[in-house]
């Protein structure tokens, strides 16, 4: 299996493969960069169809959060791990202490949070054999959605005032698609500020909720992003933005949390050649990392709300400033936004011991 030749290697500087034979563990730890500071990702258990897909998906996972902490402004790098194996029947506690132990042995190089297949929990388990565990209750930073959403809301903002000149969205439209954790908290927001929302989920339970607490007109799933409003917020699914729903948006705006929404980069070109802007997601969601980077053994620090949240504000800024370069270089604003994230760390210079 090629690493160095690998498409998605990017000059990581470590890939370490980490194997236990008592517990079943197979695992991979990519760190891509750490030249802003140690590496901080989530460790993913997933049935890969083969080691090959494994190593893809932890290369190409690494590097999306070195340009997700750089432009969050985090004191972190790019890293990122994945278990192979099924998440019905292999966990056990044993096997995340093992998972632990490599972590351990980097030596505080990679701290790991949770992430698809994993649990809170899970990455409790792994503390009891590394201290390098982020997003844990013992760090009071508690569940991200909340950060993750007030983000959302302050990028919106930052949005609509770049596209459409208006400091308000009292009176604005937006379409949410997916009322979970993350969709619910926006919908409060939005609410709040006086927007007129329209929601769809699968979910028909949570469309209730909406429309009864925040007065939200229902939508089926299938035509929530062609609901003429100022902004779509894809909540939900990645790949949402793509050759079939491209042309058929009617919003101005496209600004929600769900990860890759882009079907292909080329999907960022389209929409700029529609005239929408579209908010860059890994810029957008990075409320709730932003928020467990404020947490007691992230930050050295007791934690603290307000200043947690007012960092997770700054999100908007950023967003004004991917927009002024993306006008200013005539690009698509995923583009702008890679090319600020790559301004902010600097290219390996120290190689894996
Ligand atoms: P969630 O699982 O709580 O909610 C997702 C919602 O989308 C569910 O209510 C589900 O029923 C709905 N849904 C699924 N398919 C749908 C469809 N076809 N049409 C409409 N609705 C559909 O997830 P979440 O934590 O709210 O996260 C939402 C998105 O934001 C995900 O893509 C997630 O990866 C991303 N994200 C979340 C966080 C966070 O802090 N939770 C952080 C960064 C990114």
């Amino acid at each position: 299996m090629p690493v160095f030749s690998h498409p998605e290697f990017d000059a990581h500087e470590k890939v370490l493969f980490g194997h236990d034979p008592e517990t079943g563990l197979k695992a991979i730890i990519a760190l891509h960069n750490t030249s802003r500071g140690p590496a901080l990702g989530g460790c993913r258990l997933w049935a890969y169809d083969s080691d090959e897909a494994a190593l893809t998906d932890v290369l190409r996972l690494s590097r999306g959060m070195t340009y997700k902490s750089a432009l969050a402004d985090l004191p972190f790098g790019g890293g990122k791990s994945v278990i192979i194996g099924d998440a019905k029947t292999m966990k056990s506690d044993a096997l995340f202490r093992a998972m632990g132990r490599l972590v351990e042995s980097l030596g505080g190089r990679y701290h790991v949070a949770e992430d698809v297949g994993v649990t809170v929990a899970d990455v409790e388990a792994m503390g009891q054999e590394t201290r390098y565990v982020a997003g844990v209750p013992a760090g009071g930073a508690g569940d991200p959605s909340p950060a993750t959403a007030w983000g959302v809301f302050c990028g919106l903002k930052a949005s609509v005032r770049h596209k459409l000149g208006s400091e308000s969205l009292n009176g604005l439209a937006v379409a949410i698609q997916g009322l979970g954790a993350v969709g619910r908290h926006l919908c409060a927001h939005l609410q709040a500020a006086g927007v007129k929302l329209f929601v769809a989920d699968i979910n028909e339970q949570a469309v209730q909720q909406a429309v009864e607490a925040w007065d939200a007109v229902a939508v089926a799933p299938s035509e929530i992003h062609t609901i003429t409003a100022e902004v779509f917020a894809p909540c939900a699914l990645g790949a949402i933005l793509n050759e079939t729903s491209i042309p058929q948006l009617n919003c101005a705006v496209v600004a929600g949390s769900a990860n890759n929404q882009l079907a292909t980069p080329e999907d960022g070109a389209a929409l700029k050649t529609r005239g929408i802007l579209y908010a860059p997601d890994y810029v957008l969601n990075a409320g709730g990392i932003v928020n467990i980077s404020h947490e007691s053994q992230l930050a050295g620090s007791s934690y603290d709300k307000a200043t947690a949240f007012a960092h997770v504000a700054r999100i908007g800024e950023t967003l004004a400033e991917i927009y002024r370069l993306a006008e200013r270089a005539d690009l698509p604003t995923s583009e702008a936004a890679d090319r600020l994230a790559e301004q902010r760390f600097k290219p390996a210079t120290r190689q894996a011991a």
